[in-house]
């Protein structure tokens, strides 16, 4: 059986502890991997590697030689892409073809901040002074330090390297806490790092769980500079919390319910296969996800049964199988969640349009972590599923009949993470996007990403930007320099 070990200063390593935890398959709940679980001390030594090597090697390289490491980390995960694509999908269950794309971004992350270091200037300002001799000021960035990394389970590797890649391209040495329910892709990162000469300490992973362990020892840590994270809002706010000790920076983000918007002009056939990714892509598990949908009235009939007819021919089940769309939820733990969803729906007078349930898997698949894409007609904006982030398949469809009637119905939520919105109507495409309140708007498209843009999350969904020369406002110092002549 696998064994995932931490990786730090360098090395594969156990707990000082010796403890170790189980991590089970989502495709039939066997146990796949035991996990070395990082105690106290091993976070104490991940940071404390991390500082050294700020202040050695790792420090001292030109921004040039950097840059060069970071496209090998590129090119070398591009290399083992298969073992990373094996990892995810042994992890997380999801379909081959996902696989591959969140692990040829989780390499494309590298590339993309390693281009913003080396292009994006900083500014400069001339003045005057009463003597006439004027003076200089410019900024200069520089590493923050030493960031604490805290990752989710939904996009593991894509997730990971979306805020080591930016990280370690502005100079810094990073500690991550990946979701203990997807340990397998940070460990073999580490791998790709000592391949191509990382220098040790730079990158550190401590495998464990959250409060009481790895996640509150790493954000807790006095020699951590920032912590970044990715997960639930509740959780987000503990981490700020924790970091407050120490006014250290937070960028988070976080959980969402987020709209999509269809007008009777738009094209159907596009929003059908936008909005079947935007609810059932990654079975759910997808933070920009659509579990909200608001469809003017005209043409809910038609765009509720295209959608049923859509979810029904998706394929469900195990990753290499030809035609699957969509595999099992990360866990047990989470389908018992989604399914209870699933119940209240149902009790607070939903009608099912499909699914509702879990599907019927042959034998070795019958204990895995199955739910049927699902979808809901009938229910007031104020009910549970209306309002509360599922994280499963399935979304809620209601009509509507003007455009501010839905602007204040898909605003009439805590989080701000993203929208989708189908129309043709260039005019009212534009007044849609300024006004609905999220960090992403997409006008008929979903998840359409350009790295170089800002992205986060609104009201509940997040604090700050990460993406492009947003990343650098996070992950730098900027320092102004004063230069009288
Ligand atoms: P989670 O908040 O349960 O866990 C995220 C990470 O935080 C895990 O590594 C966990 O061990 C750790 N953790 C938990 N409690 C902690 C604590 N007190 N201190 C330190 N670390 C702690 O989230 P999840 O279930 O892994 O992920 C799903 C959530 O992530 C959803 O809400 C989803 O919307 C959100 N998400 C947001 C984005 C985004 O970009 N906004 C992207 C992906 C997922």
């Amino acid at each position: 059986m696998t064994h995932i070990l931490n990786f730090i200063n360098g090395a594969f390593s156990e707990g000082a502890e010796g403890k170790s935890f189980e991590k089970r398959s989502p495709l039939n709940n066997t146990v796949i991997a035991t996990v070395a679980e990082a105690a106290k001390a091993d976070v104490d030594a991940a940071v404390s590697s991390a500082r050294a090597a700020m202040k050695g090697k790792w420090g001292k390289l030109t921004l040039a030689d950097r840059v060069e490491l970071l496209n090998a980390v590129a090119a070398e995960m591009e290399r083992r892409a298969d073992d990373f694509i094996a990892a995810e999908i042994a992890d997380t269950g999801m379909p081959a073809g996902v696989a591959k794309h969140m692990c040829a971004r989780g390499a494309a992350n590298f590339r993309v901040f390693a281009d913003v270091v080396k292009n994006v200037p900083t500014e400069f300002f001339e003045m005057s002074t009463p003597d006439g001799r004027g003076a200089l000021n410019y900024a200069i960035r520089r590493p923050v330090g030493v960031v604490g990394v805290i990752c989710p389970w939904n996009a593991p590797l894509l997730l990971m390297t979306w805020k080591v890649g930016p990280a370690l391209a502005c100079g810094n040495a990073v500690v991550v806490k990946p979701s203990e329910e997807t340990p397998q892709t940070a460990a073999l990162l580490g791998e790709v790092m000592n391949a191509v000469g990382i220098p040790a300490g730079v990158y550190n992973v401590v495998h464990g769980f959250g409060p009481g362990s790895t996640g509150e020892f790493l954000t807790t840590h006095p020699g951590v500079s920032a912590v970044t994270f990715t997960g639930e809002t509740r959780t987000g706010a503990a981490i700020m919390k924790a970091a407050a000790d120490g006014a250290r920076p937070v960028s988070l983000e976080m959980g969402g319910k987020n709209p999509g918007v269809i007008f009777a002009d738009a094209d159907l056939d596009a929003a059908i296969e936008g909005t079947l990714r935007s609810c059932f892509m990654n079975t759910g598990q997808v933070c920009l996800g659509t579990e909200r949908l608001f469809v003017e009235r005209p043409f809910f009939n038609k765009f509720v049964a295209a959608l049923k007819t859509a979810a029904e021919g998706m394929r469900v089940g195990p990753p290499h199988e030809p035609g699957v769309a969509m595999g099992p939820l990360i866990s047990q733990e989470h389908r018992q969640k989604v399914l209870s969803y699933y119940a209240k729906a149902v009790e607070e007078g939903a009608t099912v349009v499909t699914g509702g349930g879990v599907p019927g898997m042959p034998g070795e698949y019958a204990n895995g972590a199955w739910v049927q894409p699902t979808i809901w007609i009938g229910l007031g904006d104020d009910a549970a599923i209306c309002r509360e982030e599922i994280f499963g398949p399935c979304c809620h469809i209601a009509p509507f009949d003007t455009e501010d009637e839905v602007i204040e119905r898909a605003n009439s939520t805590n989080y701000g993470l993203s929208a989708a919105v189908w129309t043709r109507d260039l005019a009212r495409a534009h007044r849609m996007a300024a006004a609905v309140e999220a960090g992403v708007v997409w006008v008929n498209s979903w998840f359409l990403r350009d790295l170089r843009t800002p992205f986060g999350g609104a009201k509940h969904s997040g604090i700050g930007r990460e993406g492009g020369v947003h990343s650098l406002e996070f992950y730098t110092e900027l320092k102004n320099v004063c230069i009288k002549l």
